[in-house]
């Protein structure tokens, strides 16, 4: 590609809603082109890295023994009818109609829609187990979208969907999706963690799922890791135990004590002088499932925070909300005293599972004004059930206690799940078993967001200069710059140019009419991995060309006649 009759314009100024440096970097380099609000055009240099990317997802997903197929990227509003999410979708979902009234919506995801051409094309247990994927668009009308590729409204997805006669073969399906993840992320030069992620709450608990995290500082998840055990978990999901808890076990007496107008736990255990971890925090929520409500009473050590997410999961309920204050009062809890014992109000007691049950607390008292010192569980409470809610911070134990965690960052570009028949059955996508019966085939499903990837390349791969891009993502391999005048000079470079693309290199060929310094900092913005600069000057000097590596400013002379050889070596010991 000669830069001369190229089509690529870098920018020295960062654009005002650009926070991180990807977004920064892919803006100033000319890669992406904001068309409005999570919308991008992917211009020449970026495009070639997200195809780069989508070949290698291909290669190793057939490899993996799936099949690649093209959903049409509007699917009619009747499949989501069935399945149930037309509206539980909510507003990420953009829903247009036709002309004929009827509805469509661009798809956020694609499971509704590759049941119905399951439904109408599979019918035996022979035919199982099979998976399919594309690479497509999805829409999205996210809450917040930012950080350009990293969230937009709508991206290039690869989502694949797997269908099974048993659980065993699911099992068997997942687990090779994951090693061809492992390689897919491998192969991007990604430093990336797969961890045990939050199923939502429709998820059984032997329903496996996991996301593929790229590790970085401005990711938007938080993940819990311990690099002795191995154990990591997005902090939506991860289950750990407090390190070092001080419980009171002296078996004291229920006794009231008064703490006026203090309705905050740090108050209450100043006035008492009781370290928070021996006091309960109480907190009031609704669930909701269909069209039951339930008034939820949770009981957590009084520095610990409830992982919202952990409870929608444990209740498997549609919906969760705090409840409101007039929701407290007209149920007959009193805000800022409310605990488990002489309670008026009718509610589901769950305890979280750090704190002891035989232990003593101190918590409210259900009166205005007053708590309880020397509550404890078991003892003094009639009703109540224990769940792993709280949510798991730095300096934790694992569960098996051998080992401390750490939170890190981390960006999600893949996303695997065991779907379970929620889909088929809502769908009445049935097949007949081995033994004749009719069915509900197992699904999973496992996505990359392929747009995000390279933004989370760049994200991992940049120093102040600009972009350092890995070998198998970066848009070309070569970046040559010419400093040339005299007419020979320029002939010899452009001949090198062709000897360059003869040889099946992927080189960028400078060929401007601008100086050095111009071409230099275009070249470390853009960042393909090798630079090979031709200057008249020095070439005049010593007949010799230089050779420069973006990622460790290493750099060195070569003829004329090496540079194909040299440039291929440098390639393969890079990929
Ligand atoms: P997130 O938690 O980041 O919103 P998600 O869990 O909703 O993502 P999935 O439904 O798991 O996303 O989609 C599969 C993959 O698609 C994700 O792992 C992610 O890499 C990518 N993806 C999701 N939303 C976006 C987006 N708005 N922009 C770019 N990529 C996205
Ligand atoms: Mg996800």
């Amino acid at each position: 590609m000669k830069l001369s009759s190229g089509f690529w314009q870098t920018y020295k100024e960062v654009p005002a809603d650009a926070e991180i440096p990807s977004h920064q970097l892919m803006i100033r380099a000319g890669l992406i082109h904001k068309m409005g609000s999570g919308l991008y055009s992917y211009l020449p240099f970026g495009y070639r890295s997200i195809r780069k990317i989508e070949q290698i997802i291909r290669e190793e997903l057939d490899k993996a023994g799936c099949h690649e197929i093209l959903m049409s990227m509007v699917t009619p509003g009747e499949l989501w009818q069935e399945s149930g999410r037309w509206d539980a979708m909510g507003d990420q979902m953009l829903k247009v109609k036709d002309k004929g009234g009827r509805d469509l919506c661009l798809s956020p995801t694609n499971e509704e829609a590759v049941t119905d051409i399951f439904r109408k094309t599979i019918r035996s247990y022979k035919n199982l187990p099979v998976t399919v994927y594309q690479i497509n668009t999805k829409f999205r009308d996210e809450l917040r979208p930012r950080f350009g590729l990293m969230r937009g409204r709508e991206f290039t997805m690869k989502d694949a969907y797997s269908f099974h006669a048993d659980k065993q073969s699911l099992d068997e399906v997942y687990d090779r999706l994951f090693k061809a993840y492992e390689a897919i992320f491998t192969r991007a030069g990604l430093e990336f963690s797969a961890v045990e992620a939050d199923g939502g709450a429709m998820a059984d608990s032997d329903q496996k799922t996991h996301e593929f995290q790229v590790i970085a500082d401005t990711g938007e998840d938080e993940i819990i890791y311990c690099s002795k055990t191995g154990y990591a978990a997005n902090i939506e999901k991860a289950q750990t135990k407090r390190a070092n808890l001080n419980l009171d076990t002296s078996t004291s007496e229920l006794k009231e004590v008064s703490t006026p107008s203090m309705g905050t736990i740090e108050d209450v255990c100043a006035f008492l002088k009781v370290p928070k971890e021996q006091s309960l925090k109480s907190l009031v929520y609704k669930s909701v499932v269909g069209d039951e409500v339930e008034t939820i009473l949770v009981l957590l050590l009084g520095d610990d925070t409830l992982n919202e997410l952990k409870l929608t999961a444990y209740l498997k309920c549609d919906e969760l909300k705090p409840a409101t204050d007039n929701e407290l009062m007209s149920d007959g809890f009193i805000k800022g005293f409310i605990g488990p014992y002489n309670l008026d109000a009718k509610a589901r007691v769950i305890f979280d599972s750090q704190v002891g049950l035989e232990a003593s607390y101190t918590v409210g008292a259900n009166k205005v004004d007053m708590h309880f010192k020397g509550l404890s569980p078991k003892r003094d409470v009639q009703d109540f059930e224990t769940a792993d809610l709280r949510t798991a911070v730095k300096g934790d134990l694992t569960i098996d206690g051998e080992g401390v965690v750490d939170i890190r960052r981390g960006i999600e570009v893949g996303h695997i799940f065991q779907l379970g028949d929620k889909y088929t059955k809502a769908m009445n996508a049935t097949i007949l078993d081995n033994n004749g019966k009719t069915m509900f085939p197992l699904m999973g499903c496992y996505g990359i967001g392929v747009t995000r990837v390279v933004a989370a390349a760049v994200e991992q791969h940049h120093d102040e200069k600009g972009i350092v891009w890995p070998m198998s993502l970066a848009p070309y391999h070569v970046y040559f710059a010419e400093i040339t005048k005299s007419p020979e000079n320029k002939e010899l470079a452009n001949s090198l140019y062709s000897e360059l693309v003869e040889a099946g290199i992927e080189v960028v060929f400078d060929d401007r009419k601008a100086g050095p310094g111009f071409k230099f900092k275009d070249a470390d913005l853009l960042g393909l991995p090798i630079q090979l600069v031709f200057g008249e000057r020095d070439f005049k000097k010593d007949g010799m060309l230089e050779i420069r590596l973006r990622k460790t400013g290493e750099s060195f002379k070569v003829l004329p006649g090496e540079v194909v050889e040299k440039i291929k070596s440098l390639i393969e010991g890079n990929k």
